[in-house]
């Protein structure tokens, strides 16, 4: 076999492979890393789209804290908007890149495969890379939901909500927009703002509004207001009480499993920003209906809702939500799949996010199965890239993750042959 060798592999540069590679390297790990910066945010999220994590849940982490949202806004010298807009998110996080990892590589990882004593990477021009160890930190898109009864639709006429970048084509429509969370509201926003006419179908009996932006909501975050630092950790995922748990990784990770689903429910069920509200005017809210199934019409779409009511539209967008399952990265080898312990499409992780393939890593939404809800935003990237990084200088604790760790760092390093 022959290529380049490295102790580590990142793949993806979105928050989490930006993070990890950020504090790997101030411990001079030797690594390299694949993927283009925040691309996900730029071809999975649709343009004019707002964060709904706040401003301090949504600094991507570094080890010294020189590259926060403050940082980046004072390094402009203009204020940013709050709540964040994607393109200034996009912007900070490829700025973020530029300072912690300027050899980023650009190139798609192709295939990862068990190599002797590590893994072999192969990269899309066919390149490989020999690495101790990798972290997969490819984000969501990949794990993108699409209930089963619109199958019968080309996903020209029913795409999913991560396929989009620019909800701008869809000018002049009828849209249906599936879906009462964030994504599905703000999406019809969107339309409605690009001239579309909207309708969402929500399945439960009612859309929820956070108090995010509130009034309310805005006075308890007032850094001022004693009540803050009781009342909402830095991440704020989850509900007052909830959203401490959430922000404790280590102790989710210790709760027994039948908790874990409960705890997720809670905290990450569909919700709108309360500040998302005033732009809903116009947008034909339906609740508490169910599509039964979706057919074509010449070139548009009928959708059968389950109280006998018919739509036929241009276009439907599925804001359907995600569902991680490793099985579905295409890049893993078929024969690395099964020899990893699953739980419902997660992979088991050890304290230092190490799958039960010693060596490989996976961080963000994959690792929710584990740590809980907070690896599915930004503000997890601190708790992720720091244990990471323990585990790989072997401080984690962990046995077998500390064998492996003392043999790489023995000097023991081995060559892709060797
Ligand atoms: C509509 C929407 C809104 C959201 N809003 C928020 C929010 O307000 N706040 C928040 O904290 N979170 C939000 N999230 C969640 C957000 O996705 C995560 O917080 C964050 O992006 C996770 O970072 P990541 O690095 O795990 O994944 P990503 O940001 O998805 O990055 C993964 C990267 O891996 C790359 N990649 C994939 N496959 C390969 C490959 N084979 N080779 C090389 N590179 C590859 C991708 O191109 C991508 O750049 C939102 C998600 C969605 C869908």
């Amino acid at each position: 076999m022959t290529g380049m060798t490295c102790q580590v592999v990142i793949v993806g540069a979105g928050p989490y492979g930006l993070a990890a590679a950020a504090y790997l390297r101030s411990e001079n790990v030797d690594l390299r890393i694949f993927g283009k910066a925040m691309e996900s945010w730029e071809r999975h999220m649709p343009a004019g789209m707002l964060l709904r994590s706040y401003w301090e849940g949504s600094h991507i982490s570094d080890p010294h804290g020189d590259l926060t949202l403050d940082r980046y806004q004072r390094a402009l010298g203009v204020p940013l908007p709050r709540p964040v807009r994607r393109d200034d998110f996009i912007n900070y996080g490829q700025w973020f890149q530029r300072k912690a990892v300027p050899d980023l590589d650009g190139r798609r990882v192709a295939r990862i495969e068990a190599a002797s004593k590590g893994f072999r990477v192969m990269l899309e021009d066919s390149e490989s890379v020999w690495a101790r160890r990798v972290v997969i930190a490819t984000g969501i898109a990949s794990f993108a939901w699409r209930p089963r009864q619109f199958n019968t639709v080309p996903p020209s006429l029913a795409s999913h909500s991560s396929e989009h970048g620019d909800l701008g084509r869809f000018a002049g429509q009828c849209v249906v927009v599936v879906g009462g969370g964030q994504s599905a509201l703000e999406s019809a926003a969107l339309l409605r703002d690009s001239g579309a006419t909207v309708e969402v179908i929500v399945r439960a009996p009612g859309v929820h509004w956070l108090r995010y932006g509130t009034r309310l909501h805005t006075w308890l975050h007032n850094k001022a207001n004693p009540l803050r630092r009781i009342l909402y950790p830095p991440s704020d995922v989850g509900p007052p009480g909830l959203n401490w748990i959430v922000d404790t990784p280590d102790l989710f990770r210790r709760l027994p499993f039948a908790i874990h689903s409960r705890i997720e429910r809670r905290a990450i069920r569909p919700a709108g920003a309360g500040w998302l509200r005033p732009r809903m005017k116009g947008v034909r809210i339906t609740t508490g209906r169910v599509v039964m199934s979706a057919n074509l019409v010449g070139r548009r779409v009928r959708l059968k809702l389950d109280d006998g009511t018919e739509r036929c539209v241009d276009h439907i967008l599925l804001a359907t939500g995600y569902r991680v399952d490793i099985s579905r990265c295409t890049f893993l080898a078929p024969d690395l799949v099964p020899s990893l312990r699953r739980v419902d499409g997660y992979p088991e992780l050890t304290a230092g996010f190490e799958a039960s393939l010693p060596g490989l890593h996976f961080l963000g939404a994959a690792a929710a199965g584990t740590f809980g809800p907070l690896m599915r935003f930004v503000a997890g990237t601190k708790y992720a890239a720091s244990a990471l990084t323990r585990c790989i200088l072997g401080r984690a604790g962990n046995p077998v993750t500390s064998q492996v760790a003392s043999r790489e760092w023995d000097g023991l390093a081995q060559t892709p042959d060797g």
